[in-house]
């Protein structure tokens, strides 16, 4: 049997309405920040990533799709959103437009990963990017976006966890000490943390196996060893966020596996019995030198991904609302087929002002009318011999049973009046 490929979904026809309502969400909060929608294409040359997410990191070093094309060049899908819009923006010379600005995207991506609940090969995120300014007001709006969006969906017992990993001046003294410390506990960590301590030591906090994550929590702390300046940084936003009343956590152990960021770094994490590991729905933070590492000028920026799978799965578990499937408004129910040619035109009339289904195969009423509750109709429009005589149509309502029977001139005029 052909199957889709070990970690992908299907969104079938009756799920699809819970992405839209997501979308919907992300796109008015994005707007409502004044964030403009960006478009990049689904792969890009190796390069984009291999050279900027960093080469030590879970990504680049086993999660990418990775192949040769037809024309020998290397090419990666997507395997996360910010390398790919910052290519965008210097390509596209974007800074011309002015800065501060303000992106977001909501785009599938591709990690060939272990798949498990929360963790697939192809995943979407919502995404957002701010361009432009070193400030903490960047770092806040960035997060008060991502924690609107998500109160705006009904999550609850989502937590903020914080940290600063520091700029280029303060965090090698910081490795140091890190790295010290995990050589003087070298036997107790897993195999990759071993290799990862003298890759990139930062990475071993990110390590999820549980003997490795209890050590740590006797490592130095990277609040002990950042400079004034990335302190002052920090205290500013959380003055903002408590300002905001957004509550919050500050976690030494948040570093985000990505090798661009510098200074504020997130997560927002759900307490979620069904995810245990995948609890975290959103990882963000600063990344001042991506722009100009990719050939760009100087510009800072803050931004963030937030796995939609997993929203959907700590939406389900908490029993939140997804709105409702809102199509079609009104279904057309012919009594016979003698009926039928009429009611098609009446659905080419209708289909002008409203959604409109019809089963046009010639079923007996009383599995059109199912077929009307099955898709939601919210009315069944019904033509019998009758109607079709006298010039009428019957409104019946598929929510309480009553029905009229109303001109169909009259009602053709402004079938929205009938509909309430
Ligand atoms: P994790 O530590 O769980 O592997 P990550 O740090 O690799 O996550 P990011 O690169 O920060 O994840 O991606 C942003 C968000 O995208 C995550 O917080 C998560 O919600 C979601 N995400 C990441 N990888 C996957 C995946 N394989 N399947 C589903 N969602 C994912
Ligand atoms: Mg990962």
């Amino acid at each position: 049997m052909n199957q889709q490929p070990k970690g992908t979904h299907d969104i079938l026809p009756y799920d699809s309405y819970k992405w839209q309502y997501i979308e919907d969400k992300a796109r008015q909060i994005a707007h409502r920040f004044g964030a403009f929608e960006i478009r990049t294409p689904i792969f890009e040359y190796t390069e984009v990533f291999l050279r900027n997410i960093g080469e030590g990191t879970d990504i680049v070093s086993k999660e990418m799709y990775t192949f040769l094309d037809k024309g020998e060049r290397s090419i990666t899908l997507k395997p996360e959103g910010t390398a790919a819009v910052v290519r965008s923006f210097v390509q596209n010379n974007l800074n011309a437009q002015g800065l501060p600005q303000k992106l977001y995207y909501i785009t599938p991506i591709f990690r060939y990963e272990n798949p498990q609940k929360g963790r697939y090969r192809q995943h979407h995120q919502f995404g957002v990017e701010y361009f432009g300014s070193s400030d903490h007001y960047m770092d806040f709006e960035v997060v008060y976006l991502a924690y609107m969006f998500l109160a705006d969906l009904g999550l609850q017992g989502i937590s903020l966890k914080l940290n600063s990993i520091g700029c280029p001046i303060c965090r090698p003294r910081y490795i140091d000490a890190l790295q010290a410390f995990i050589n003087d506990n070298i036997d107790v960590f897993c195999e990759q943390c071993k290799v990862r301590q003298n890759k990139n030591p930062l990475r071993v906090l990110d390590c999820k196996i549980v003997k490795c994550k209890e050590t740590l929590k006797n490592s130095p702390s990277i609040s002990d060893y950042i400079c004034d300046e990335c302190k002052f940084h920090q205290s500013e936003l959380v003055k903002l966020l408590e300002y905001a009343k957004i509550s919050y956590s500050l976690d030494p152990n948040i570093v985000r596996g990505l090798d661009y960021y510098n200074r504020t770094v997130f997560e927002f994490v759900a307490d979620s019995p069904s995810l245990g590991n995948q609890g975290t729905v959103c990882g963000g933070g600063r990344y001042d030198n991506l722009v100009e590492n990719m050939g760009g000028k100087p510009i800072n920026c803050v931004g963030f991904g937030m796995g939609i799978e997993r929203l959907m799965a700590i939406m389900e578990e908490q029993g939140l609302s997804f709105g409702q499937s809102t199509m079609p408004t009104v279904s057309i129910v012919y009594a016979s087929i003698a009926e039928l040619d009429d009611c098609i035109q009446l659905a080419t009339e209708l289909r002008k002002h409203i959604s409109v289904d019809m089963d046009f195969t010639g079923k007996s009423m009383k599995s059109q009318l199912k077929r009307a509750d099955k898709v939601l109709s919210k009315y069944a429009l019904i033509i019998g011999s009758q109607e079709k005589e006298n010039g009428t149509v019957t409104i019946k309502s598929l929510s309480n049973g009553v029905q009229s029977c109303v001109n169909l001139v009259q009602f053709l005029d402004n079938p929205n009046a009938f509909l309430l």
